[in-house]
């Protein structure tokens, strides 16, 4: 006959054992039944490089916003959240804040060897070719030439 003494002891080292555990991918089903339709459910293990507690996703929804260089509103979808954070390592904190286009045109615009490819293009085929060559629309193209014209 176990003492209480030891029956508390085991079921110390027996939640001990439990919390040392990794933790689960698999949502509880309680938490599975309120995913909402259309989520991508996170991988916990793969969030692990932020140490922000109690923020970690379990899943993600695809979620407009507005960038905050044009002002156009877009979808950050699920699947590209999903990477941002668990491949790309994002900070679980960060938002998607520009939209495709705005986030092109700054690559380009910070690579000075995109920059004298891109004015060749522009020299030789015009505005629109270049463009359609880039499949870029072309008024970002319009507002990536003000912008190297400008510094
Ligand atoms: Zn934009």
């Amino acid at each position: 006959m176990k003492s209480g003494r030891q029956r508390r002891q085991e079921i110390l080292l027996r939640r001990r054992a439990r919390s040392s555990q990794p933790h689960r991918h698999v949502l509880p089903p309680w938490e599975v039944d309120r995913i909402p339709r259309g989520a991508v459910a996170a991988d916990l293990d793969k969030l692990w490089h932020d140490n922000t507690y109690g923020s970690r996703p379990l899943y993600y929804l695809n979620t407009s916003f507005t960038c905050i260089d044009c002002g156009k509103s877009e979808v950050w979808t699920a699947v590209q959240q999903k990477w941002w954070y668990e491949e790309a390592k994002g900070k679980i904190d960060s938002r998607a804040n520009r939209c495709r286009d705005c986030r092109r045109m700054r690559r380009l615009r910070r690579s000075q060897d995109r920059r004298v490819h891109v004015e060749g293009m522009m020299a030789k085929y015009g505005l629109e070719q270049t463009a359609s060559r880039l499949s870029m629309p072309i008024d970002v193209l319009v507002r990536l030439r003000e912008q190297w014209e400008k510094s």
